[in-house]
This record gives structure tokens, sequence and C-alpha cells, in this order.
């Protein structure tokens, strides 16, 4: 496949960009405190040496009351210069180009200073902002004005101004979050006025040769959010003030719909920037569940927009664009949409990471450097062939060591080839697919079907033997526990017959997954298709309503489940922040009963006897799946400490501890041992 419109340099008239790849903007946390900009900038100059042609930078408030978080980033004083032009420097000497986002929180903003434009709390703030007044709006507008020069000053090509996602300037445009009678409030030409006074300003201040990016809602999800024609109109007026180009947000943050998840189809909103195109004369930027070339240059080509915006896949590997240029896709690391290290990271006020890319945010720290001599090399031994055992193979043979993989399985992935049968799942496949081209391009030894013991290791005469052999999963001494009837997870994905009523025992990450899958028919397809998922969802493209809002398809489970757990509290609380929701929300629609603060008694062909709420009841159910967590698989563990001539022993990932195991640990141990060896 060519990608002839992916590649393609865009002409804006005052500069070029290389090609229509944008990085959007994805807070990281680094650009919170001015030690870190070093290291921004690292991952930046990665980024932009992997053919980035436009990367916008993480939020940057132009206030004190726009920060998102007590002491945020800002760029208000020459005194802050310093850091931003390590950024722009960094980007430019890679052939790329740079914008900074402003983002003035609004009432979104976690610290007591917040403001917006009515004095409504946002359901997920505890912080009650205050109105601004006409003064504090003149000087928003000014302090937008500000930064944006302070931005050119430091090199930056061009600024992203936030409007979307139900920040500061999203609450001026809706009427759910703006109930003003001034002439900043009312009709939509009131609602957009500081918006537009914004980009005026910034216009004036910076001249016509400066990117003005605004990122522009097109469909809010929410009640009280704007329809179509408005947008419309907004668009035009904002084109009218001096926008350079349009990037596209879907969605407000305290939205119910999920936007950006897995289980989102890819591209599900492209429609919508497709149409914005057909209503404004400068370029659009499509954003939102784009993780591949191939969907990318397919959206260019049909012309739902001029440029692609991906964040979490560059990410995932800089090299993203590099590598399409040189027809290498089938070596890039997808990102597989889990939020996991990213956004769950930024929610907890973590650096941001990347599962499928340890690497990324920390640049400066986890290097793969290659062997300085061929003295180095040594013979590592890499016992499964799972996301830890894949990761440290990778690395270790891209660093030039000898490398053999054995697994018993007849297929490389682990547990992933477990995950990638769950419903909005099926990306997991994706990470399997990037490490079998990396095995091949580094020239691993691959011995699939070989069960090791210790004697095939003895044989071997390795340097270092890395025991990646994973887990196995729990059974709780139940009575009736080999009943017939009682499956595991890994049986029931592996597609075991399953009947139409089912208990599954134990709600952690694996529980709530199995019971997705168990909604479905054996063999329905996957993934969604787009149209099925709108529908599920409630979402109207064409958005005549307010927030683009319709009622959802009524749910078709396939059967009747019960999820449990022995704890007390919330099911699935231990899931992401940021995707945690959707799977209960999924469940609870779906009529899933789901029972915490259970006891599980006994067993029988009768089905499954628990205690709860201090009542014993039978649950009469044809099959009981466990999900009851894990334990490491300890068979090849040394017994003995290692003799000083023999080889060194390492045990990464789930042979290591099973609790709290996931594949951003697995991955990560494998990487950080292999980059040490
Ligand atoms: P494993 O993936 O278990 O791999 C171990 C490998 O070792 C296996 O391939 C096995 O065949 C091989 N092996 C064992 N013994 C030997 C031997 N003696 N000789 C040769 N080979 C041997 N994690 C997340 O982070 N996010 C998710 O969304 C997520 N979803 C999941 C959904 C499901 C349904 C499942 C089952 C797991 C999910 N996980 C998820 C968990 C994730 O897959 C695991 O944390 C990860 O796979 C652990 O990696 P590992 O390499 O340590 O072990
Ligand atoms: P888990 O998250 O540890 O959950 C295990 C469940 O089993 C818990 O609900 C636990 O709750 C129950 N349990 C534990 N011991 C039990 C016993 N003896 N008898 C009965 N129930 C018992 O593990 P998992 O679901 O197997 O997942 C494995 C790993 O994969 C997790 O670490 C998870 O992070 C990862 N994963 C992540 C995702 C994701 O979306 N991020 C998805 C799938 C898997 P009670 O003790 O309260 O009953
Ligand atoms: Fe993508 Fe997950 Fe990496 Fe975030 S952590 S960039 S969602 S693969």
């Amino acid at each position: 496949m060519s990608y002839q419109h992916l590649l393609a340099e865009l002409d804006l008239g005052f500069t070029r960009l290389r090609n229509r790849v944008v990085m959007g903007s994805m807070h990281t946390g680094m650009e919170d405190r001015f030690w870190n900009y070093p290291k921004l900038a690292a991952y930046f100059r990665e980024r932009a040496k992997g053919g980035v042609g436009l990367i916008v930078t993480g939020g940057i408030s132009p206030n004190r009351e726009g920060w998102l978080l007590p002491f945020g980033g800002t760029l208000n004083s020459v005194f802050d210069l310093r850091n931003h032009r390590l950024l722009t420097q960094a980007v430019h000497e890679e052939g790329g180009k740079i914008a900074l986002q402003i983002l003035h929180a609004g009432r979104y903003g976690y610290q007591p200073l917040v403001v917006s434009a009515s004095a409504l709390k946002s359901p997920i703030s505890k912080f009650k902002p205050r109105a601004l007044s006409i003064a504090g709006i003149e000087k928003t507008v000014r302090d937008y004005a500000r930064c944006a020069k302070l931005a050119q000053r430091a090199g930056y090509d061009g600024i992203e101004i936030m409007g979307s996602e139900g920040y500061l300037l999203n609450q001026f445009l809706c009427p759910r979050t703006n109930r003003r009678t001034d002439r900043y409030g009312g009709s939509i030409e009131n609602r957009m006025r500081i918006a537009c006074e914004i980009v005026e300003r910034v216009r004036e201040v910076c001249g016509e040769r400066f990117i003005i990016v605004y990122r522009l809602s097109l469909i809010d999800l929410v009640e009280g959010g704007n329809t179509w024609d408005e947008t419309v109109q907004v668009a035009q007026a904002l084109e009218a003030a001096g926008v350079t180009m349009f990037n596209t947000g879907i969605g407000w943050h305290e939205a119910r719909v999920p936007t950006i998840v897995t289980s989102v189809p890819r591209a599900a909103f492209a429609a919508l920037s497709a149409r914005l195109k057909a209503a404004v004369k400068v370029p659009v930027i499509v954003s939102n569940r784009i993780n591949t070339p191939e969907v990318a240059e397919a959206l260019l080509a049909d012309g739902a927009g001029d440029l692609i915006s991906m964040a979490r896949p560059l990410l995932a590997d800089p090299e993203f664009v590099l590598k399409t240029a040189e027809g290498r896709t089938h070596e890039i690391n997808t990102c597989i949409a889990c939020n996991q290290a990213c956004l769950d990271h930024t929610f907890r006020n973590q650096r941001a990471n990347c599962l499928v890319n340890p690497r990324a945010g920390r640049e400066t720290e986890l290097v793969y450097r290659p062997l300085a001599s061929p003295q180095l090399v040594r013979a590592v031994a890499v016992v499964g062939a799972g996301p830890a055992g894949l990761s440290a193979a990778t690395v270790a043979a891209s660093r030039g060591h000898r490398v053999t993989l054995f697994d018993a399985g007849a297929t490389i992935g682990g547990q992933f080839n477990l995950a990638m049968r769950v419903p909005g799942k099926e990306e997991f496949s994706e990470t399997i697919r990037y490490f079998q081209s990396q095995l091949e391009r580094h020239g691993v030894d691959v011995r699939l079907g070989t069960r090791v013991d210790p004697a095939l290791l003895a044989a071997g005469a390795y340097d270092d033997i890395v025991i990646a052999t994973g887990i196995v999963p729990r059974r709780p001494a139940i009575a009736g526990i080999d009943s017939p009837n009682v499956l595991s997870y890994v049986d029931v994905l592996r597609g075991a017959p399953v009947g139409r009523r089912v208990a599954v025992m134990g709600a952690g990450g694996i529980g709530f997954d199995v019971s997705e899958f168990l909604l479905h028919p054996a063999g329905e397809p996957l993934p969604m298709p787009r149209d099925a998922w709108l529908d599920e969802w409630g979402v109207d493209l064409s958005v005549r309503e307010r927030g683009g809002l319709k009622p959802p398809a009524p749910a078709r489970p396939f059967r009747q489940i019960w999820l449990l757990q022995r704890k007390a509290g919330k099911l699935g609380a231990g899931l992401g922040k940021t995707s945690g929701w959707v799977h209960r929300a999924t469940l609870a629609r779906n009529g899933v009963k789901m029972l915490a603060g259970v006891s599980y008694l006994e067993i029988s062909e009768r089905g499954l006897k628990i205690s709860h709420g201090g009542v014993e009841e039978w649950l009469e159910v044809d099959n009981i799946v466990v999900c009851a967590g894990q334990e490491s698989l300890r068979d090849l563990h040394p017994r003995e400490p290692a003799a000083a001539s023999g080889p060194r022993y390492h045990v990464i990932g789930g042979a290591a501890l099973a609790t709290e195991l996931d594949a951003k640990r697995a991955i990560r141990e494998g990487a950080e041992l292999a980059a040490r060896l």
C-alpha cells in the first residue's frame, strides 16, 4: 500500500509541514515541572526524529486559574522561555514542527482557583468554579495572547487552542455550562464570543506567519451540548477570526460514552470531520481511535480531513511515520488503546508511559545500548514467549545478544492470545504481530512447541537464563470445585461450550473480560461494526439533538450472568480509571448481576451455593467460570544459589510475581532486564 496522502507535504503558505501526521496533545506530567524539561525534550526529539509532521505539546495553562492541577505547567513569564526552548530546539533539529497547546481547564481544574462561564460544579472535580466576571474574561483573553506571544518567542511554530473535551472554552460554548445573561451567554453568537476574541487577539499579537490550531468539539456527547448547526457556526466564525486549521475533539471528559478506549471502533467519529471539512476552507485534522497507517491513509484518501492526529500511537511507537515511509508498517508497535500506562497514569498524577513501549517518557532513563564489542555477546535463553519473555528476547537481541526463545505453546503471545478473544480487545493481537516482526528482525532463534525442563537448559550452555513462564490460574478450594460444570477462564476463552446461565467467580480484570465475552454467542463476528456500536452507546452522528445523544439501543445479552466477588465494595474497583467505568456500564446495561461480599459455599450440578448479605441461596446456573486470580508458575525457578561458573538466572513477569501482574509490568520488566544484560 502506498501512503501518498499521509506522507504528502502540507503547504500552509507561510510554512510547510513535512507530512500529514500530527502528534496530538498528551499530558505526560513532565510539562508541569521545570526540572523535567530535558526529559520532555528527549521525548519530543524521538518523535520528531521518527518523522512526525507537527507535534502538539501537552496542555499548558495561560494563567493560574486555568491550571488542571495545582502548580500545573504554565508559560506566562520570560523566565519560562529557557525550558520551552529546549523543546522547540530539539524538534527543529530533527526537522519537525511544534505547537504549544494552551489549555485552560475551567471547571475541570482540580484546584481551588477554578473559574468557568457559570458557577456550576462538574461531576468530575470536587471544586466549584467561580463565574468569570467581564473583567475576568478580558483578562483571560489577554492571558491567552500573552501565552501565545511567549510561545512564539520560545520558538514554537504555533499554538493549539484547546476548545474541546469540556474545558473552559467548551464550557462557554454550550448551554449545559453557560447560564450567563451578559454578552458572553445566551445565543450561540454570545457563547462563542470569548473563543473568537482569543483567536483574534492571538492573531493580532503573533502575526500571520504563526500556526493557530483550534481544537473544536464536533460532538459533545453530554446533555446541553451544542447541535451540529451551532458547531458549524462556531467553526466559520473562528475561521474568520484567524484560525489556520481545526483539530477535532470528540466528547467531554464527563460524557458517559467512551471515545478512545479499545472497544471504540477505529475512526468511529471520522464522519464528523468530513462534515466540518465541507463547511470550512482551512485544513481539518481528523482524530480519535486512529492507530494504523492504513486507517489514516484511507481517511485522507476518502476526504475525511487533511491531516491525522494521533497521540497515543506515537507514544507507543515514535518511529510510526518513518516505518510507514520505509514500507515497514508490520514493524509498528501499535497502540492498543488500553490507557493503562498513559491516561491512567496521568489521572494518578504519575508520568505517562506506555504498556507496549516502556521507554515512552523515559527516553533518557531506559536506553537500549548496542553492545560495544563482540566479547560482550551473551548466549541468552528466554523461557516463555508471553509479553515478558517477548520483551526481554527482542530487546536483548536488538542490542546484539544471541537469544533463543522457547515456548511450550504453538504460538507466541502467552496470555495475550486469550485477551485478544475478548470483545473490544481484538487489537491485542497487534502487539503479538509487532513482537513477531522484532523476533525476525533481530534474528531470535524461536523454538515453539518446546516445554523446557532443567535438562534442556543445562544442555544449552547459556550465559543467561530468563524465566518468563507466567502463571497458572488459581483454583479455589470449594466443595465441588471438580464438578464438570466448573470451567476456568482459559477453557471458556478457548471455546469450551457454556450454558445460558453462568456464574463468574472473581471480578478482577479477567472476570470482567470473561463476562463481556459471555454476553455474545460463540463465533459472533468481532470487532463490532461502527454503526452497531454507535447505537449501543446512543450516539447520533448527525448531532441533530444537543450533544449528539439518542436513546441507546436495547441490550440483547446472550446469557444471564452473575459476576461475583468476596470483598465488599464496588466491583471492578481495581480496573483502570479511564476504562473501568466502560466495562461496568456495559455489564450493567446487559443485565449482569454484580454481587460483592459473597461467600462461596458449595458447587453441585444444581449450580453455585453462596451466602450474600447473611442469606444463603443457590444460583441455579449451568456453569461456574473460575476467574479467581493467578499464581506464579515456579517449575523452573532455580532451587539452589547459582554456581559462580554457571548461568545467571533471572525471573520476570508473572513467573516472578502473579499478584497485580499485568502486561504493563511484564513488558517493562523484560525490557529493563534486557537493557542491563
Ligand atoms: P504469560 O503471558 O502467561 O506467558 C507465559 C508463557 O510461558 C506462556 O506462553 C507459556 O506457554 C510459557 N511457558 C510456561 N512454562 C513453560 C515451559 N516450561 N517451557 C516453555 N514455555 C513455557 N493485562 C493487561 O495489562 N491488560 C489487559 O487488558 C489484560 N487483559 C487480559 C485479558 C485476559 C483474558 C487475560 C487472560 C489476561 C489479560 N491480561 C491483561 C494479563 C496479561 O496478559 C498478563 O499479565 C501477561 O500476559 C503476563 O505476561 P507473562 O509473559 O508474565 O506471562
Ligand atoms: P485479579 O485482578 O487479581 O482478580 C482476581 C479475582 O479473584 C478478584 O476478584 C478476587 O476477589 C478473586 N479471588 C482471589 N482469590 C480468590 C479465591 N481464593 N477464591 C475466590 N475468588 C478469589 O486477577 P485477574 O482477574 O485474574 O487478572 C489478572 C491480571 O490481569 C490482573 O492483575 C489484571 O490487572 C490483568 N488484567 C487487566 C485487565 C484490564 O482491563 N486492565 C483486564 C484483564 C486482566 P475476591 O478475593 O474479593 O473474591
Ligand atoms: Fe496506547 Fe496503552 Fe500505550 Fe496508552 S499505554 S499509548 S493506550 S498502548
